[in-house]
């Protein structure tokens, strides 16, 4: 499984960025600021971090 995150809930806190342990996401600009992307869900070990850190609950895994 993989991390989807909803736009519609995310603020560009980055939590998800700064905890996940293997390098899953990467920064994207944007005209607001910063948020995070899912760059490389191959990685995801599902370690739930990101979902736990998300002050918006705007992850899940997906498969
Ligand atoms: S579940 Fe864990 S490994 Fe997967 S993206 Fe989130 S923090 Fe990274």
């Amino acid at each position: 499984m993989y991390p989807k995150i909803d736009y519609d809930k995310c603020v560009g806190s980055l939590e998800c960025y700064d905890v996940c342990p293997a390098d899953v996401y990467d920064e994207e600009e944007t005209k607001d600021g910063k948020r995070a992307v899912v760059a490389r869900p191959d990685e995801c070990t599902e370690c739930e971090q990101c979902i736990d850190a998300c002050p918006t609950d705007a992850i899940e895994l997906v498969e």
